[in-house]
């Protein structure tokens, strides 16, 4: 029996708490359908599960979903060609741009040239200059998951030190400088970092993004810290004796973790993302979020913000 003394923040529930305030915009709107085209070349398998989970948010929400699928085989100048007809085309609200794409993609000037009001991934460099900025309109969804995870805990994060581990573009970056915005203390960490306990001991909150199981222990972090785990990889499902399970064709099973010691974490966090059932349900919501954002920038209607900052003199 654990020891748990970590409140679980429940993804599923935030998730249908945003749907359903995303659904009361979109009917203000009074608008003909919202559509996503989502573009995927070659034939990577988890991009196909992304695409089944974003598909049934849209039906769900009742949004156009369109796949386009391109051989592996496209240029790079064809999708480009391809995106420049979708941001002109009055029925599209929002580009989706499946990953990875093939290596002979350079993927910067790629997202450079998705309409930044279609950029419902927040993947544009104009709208990654947003957050710097601090003044947010579309945010990659995965960022603003995590950190509406972390906004449900009703932790004031004015003076908070807050650690980031993983920096990429889509994740680690934009929630370090959104992070700036709440006036948190925010500090990334990443492959080269020397001793991460160090760091992580001192967090009142540490967002992980990595994908190594385990990498995050109960005895790296600080009671009562606030742990949000991004971090997804796929392992082996053991039984109870700890020996591989397999299905009923005698196929390997797979379960989901996340970064997080589960077990130690769970004893010394005050808060904590499961994993599966935390931050990944709320990601898919906040791809609907955007898209309502997306509609509002393409109709110049006010668009909020997805994220309440404080006033910087509050
Ligand atoms: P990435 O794969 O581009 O980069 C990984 C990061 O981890 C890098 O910054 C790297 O320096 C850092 N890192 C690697 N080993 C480390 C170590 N030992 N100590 C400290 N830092 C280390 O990152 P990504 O694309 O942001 O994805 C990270 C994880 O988040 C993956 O597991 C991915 O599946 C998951 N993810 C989840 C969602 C979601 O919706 N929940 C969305 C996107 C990505």
């Amino acid at each position: 029996m654990l020891n748990m003394t970590a409140t679980l923040i429940d993804g599923k529930a935030l998730a249908a708490a945003i749907l359903e305030r995303v659904h009361l915009q979109w009917n203000e709107l009074c608008s003909p359908r919202l559509r996503l085209v989502s573009l995927l070349v070659g034939d990577d398998p988890a991009s196909m599960v992304y695409i089944r989970n974003q598909r049934r948010a849209c039906d769900r929400m009742g949004i156009r979903f369109d796949l386009e699928h391109h051989p592996a085989s496209m240029s790079e100048d064809a999708l480009v060609g391809r995106i420049q007809e979708l941001n002109v085309d009055a029925s599209v609200t929002g580009i989706l741009l499946q990953r990875p794409l093939p290596p002979h993609f350079r993927q910067l000037r790629v997202h450079s040239k998705i309409h930044p009001d279609k950029d419902v991934e927040g993947l544009n460099p104009a709208n990654i200059g947003s957050i710097v900025y601090g003044v947010p309109k579309l945010v990659p969804c995965t960022a603003l998951a995590a950190i509406r995870c972390l906004l449900s805990t009703g932790r004031n994060l004015r003076g908070a030190d807050v650690v980031m581990i993983g920096h990429s573009e889509i994740v680690g970056k934009p929630i370090a400088f959104l992070m700036l915005n709440y006036f948190a203390t925010a500090t990334i960490c990443h492959i080269a970092t020397q001793d991460l306990t160090a760091k992580t001991r001192s967090a009142d909150v540490v967002f992980t993004a990595v994908g190594s199981p385990g990498l995050l222990t109960g005895s790296m972090l600080k009671r009562g810290a606030i742990v949000i785990d991004i971090g997804i990889r796929q392992v082996p499902a053991l039984d109870e004796k700890g020996r591989p399970q397999t299905d009923e064709t005698g196929k390997p099973r797979y379960r989901l973790q996340g970064d997080a010691d589960f077990p130690t974490v769970s004893r010394v966090a005050a808060y904590l993302t499961p994993v599966p059932g935390g931050v990944g349900p709320v990601t898919v919501s906040m791809l609907m979020h955007n898209t309502v954002i997306a509609a509002r920038l393409q109709r110049g209607l006010p668009v909020g913000s997805a994220v309440e900052f404080p006033r910087a003199d509050d």
